[in-house]
């Protein structure tokens, strides 16, 4: 029962727990302030979020994505399955920088399926393993610490790798997403060059918590590799 301490014990580990969490948390204020910043300054062209989207999916030929409305702030996502672009009623009818950002990178998101970006095909291909690992992990880890069963610690850490390989591979799409939307803003005249840089601001906010949430997963691997490692010299 030596793996018990690190379970139930002190855990210097833990700190590397509560480092992931100061980064999210600082990530996640840093996009709603930003956010609340730009919602704040309308554009020129007076276009709503919606309407800028459907602006840049008809002038990327995209006819069969349906933009609809979702509750909740900071909620807008691109559905691959049903070809549902939901934009949140701050997004929706709002005609700020903010908004017509936000809406312009879901667009992005609609583009990258409809063109099969390889980056999102993959990450779409490996979601439910990435569940599944997500789910499975630390159980089976926690057993493999109580009843000194070695090939359950490494199954534990293998599960939770394929859910750090997710928010590795979904930094690529993110970031693809957001300059695709400012290309598209640029090019298709909805944002000037200074409002442009708005929404730049908010987008790359957005980008740091996908940014922070890779870190503190890769964080939470490093604890896991480490108990194992602490747990094998018990031996
Ligand atoms: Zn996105």
């Amino acid at each position: 029962m030596y793996g018990y301490r690190y379970y139930w014990g002190f855990d210097w580990t833990y700190l590397l727990l509560v480092i992931g969490m100061l980064l999210s948390l600082a990530a996640s204020a840093k996009v709603k302030s930003t956010f609340a910043a730009y919602k704040r300054v309308r554009s020129a062209s007076g276009l709503t979020g919606a309407m800028a989207a459907q602006k840049i999916l008809y002038a990327a030929g995209i006819t069969d994505v349906q933009i609809t409305r979702v509750s909740g702030s900071l909620t807008d996502h691109y559905d691959p399955r049903n070809k549902t672009l939901a934009l949140s009623d701050e997004v929706y009818g709002s005609t700020s920088l903010a908004a017509v950002g936000v809406a312009a990178h879901e667009c992005g998101h609609a583009i990258q399926h409809d063109t099969g970006y390889a980056p999102l095909e993959f990450r779409s291909a490996i979601v439910p393993v990435a569940n599944i690992g997500a789910q499975l992990s630390w159980p089976l880890f926690v057993a493999g610490l109580i009843f000194s069963i070695q090939p359950l610690l490494t199954l534990g850490i293998i599960l939770f790798s394929l859910a750090v390989l997710f928010q590795l591979v979904t930094l690529p799409v993110e970031i693809n997403a957001s300059s695709r939307a400012l290309n598209n803003l640029q090019s298709l005249g909805i944002l000037g060059q200074n409002e442009i840089r708005g929404a730049r601001k908010v987008l790359s906010a957005a980008a740091l918590t996908y940014v922070a949430a890779l870190a503190s997963s890769i964080l939470q691997l490093l604890r896991l590799v480490i108990l194992a490692g602490g747990r094998r010299r018990d031996d």
